[in-house]
């Protein structure tokens, strides 16, 4: 498909080179045509003066052959000049026209390998819950405990579905401009973030230590919580248990740091340039240990940080811990810390 599109544009482009390159050697065909015959002219009143009107003959019909092999020999190098545009213009075209397509090109890649991980995650807890209906739909007699453990077992893989869609929703649509921005208070996201996260991190027995200044970013509120709560479910979800997480906000170099710090397993060094991909789960995540997830949290996190122009980066150390670090720009006026 991109290969004809690739050959289309660069016959549009040739035609427009050709038709600009044929226009101007036919315009400078007509200028030289009128100096060489003004020039002709020129030397034929000469003759007329010099030998008279009777003896200029010869001199008159050898510069009008001058003349018209002067014509043709303009003519054949405008040829000659057209041909060369064609061939190398033909080339420069098709370049240009390949790298005119290649972001889409790699853009609707990009949308394909999206479309397909999606596709392939949503089929997975629907897979579940299809197996679980058909098993009980087969039992003769199925007991209302049983009819209650599907459907407790359903709604929770309804719950995995509405994360998974809501997760895609924002990685697929949010923009700058959707993002309607006031001013945030960091301390009040920070003690949301934890309460958010503080059944998980219970049944973890895991404790998230806090300690924000109160700092001041332009953002949106809900979003910057949704962040958090991402940076610190995962904080807990890799932790072992009976460990600690611990989520500070302070002011350096005129920006907002947010650091979220865990000393569980860790990330390979190996999978650090991936894990803020889509989908992207380390090995040791998907296999190992069975911890829940899509892949999605990070990516979720990183567009978050973009939408904000800040940053985040990762340390991380296996079996030590990892620290994730959210740099946010700061508002103009920040409130007095006491
Ligand atoms: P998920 O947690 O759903 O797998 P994420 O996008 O949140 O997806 O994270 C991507 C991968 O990065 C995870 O699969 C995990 O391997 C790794 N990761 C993220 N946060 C941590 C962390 N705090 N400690 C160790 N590994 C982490």
């Amino acid at each position: 498909m991109f290969h004809s599109a690739a050959l289309k544009l660069t016959m549009w482009y040739l035609a427009i080179i050709m038709a600009l390159s044929i226009g101007l050697s036919v315009a400078l065909y007509y200028v030289s045509n009128i100096e060489l015959t003004k020039s002709a002219n020129r030397t034929l009143d000469f003759y007329n003066i010099v030998f008279g009107p009777d003896d200029k003959g010869a001199f008159s019909n050898e510069r009008l052959q001058q003349l018209s092999k002067d014509r043709a020999h303009l003519r054949n190098n405008l040829v000659l000049f057209n041909v060369g545009v064609l061939l190398v213009g033909g080339g420069a075209s098709y370049a240009l026209a390949r790298r005119t397509l290649q972001p889409i090109e790699e853009a609707l890649e990009a949308q394909k390998r999206f479309t397909g991980d999606a596709s392939h995650e949503l089929r997975t807890p629907l897979t579940a819950m299809q197996t679980e209906i058909e098993v009980a739909l087969r039992s003769p007699s199925l007991s209302k405990k049983e009819a209650t453990d599907l459907l407790k077992s359903n709604l929770e893989e309804v719950g995995k579905l509405r994360n998974l869609s809501e997760g895609l929703l924002i990685l697929a649509t949010a923009s700058n401009n959707d993002l309607p921005k006031q001013k945030v208070l960091i301390k009040d996201a920070v003690e949301q973030a934890a309460q958010a996260v503080a059944k998980l991190a219970k049944s973890r027995k895991i404790s998230i230590k806090t300690s924000a200044r109160p700092i001041q970013v332009v953002g949106n509120h809900q979003q910057i919580l949704n962040l958090l709560s991402i940076l610190l479910d995962n904080a807990i979800k890799y932790s072992q248990p009976g460990g600690e997480v611990e989520l500070t906000a302070k002011i350096s170099d005129q920006q907002a740091i947010i650091s979220v710090i865990d000393h569980g397993q860790g990330i390979e060094a190996s999978d650090l340039p991936y894990i803020f991909e889509r989908f992207y789960r380390a090995d040791a995540s998907r296999s190992k240990n069975h911890i829940e997830g899509y892949g999605l949290g990070l990516a979720i996190a990183k567009k978050i940080v973009d939408l904000h122009n800040g940053s985040i980066e990762v340390a991380s150390t296996p079996n030590m811990g990892s620290t994730f670090i959210v740099k946010l720009p700061l508002t103009k006026h920040q409130p007095i810390d006491i």
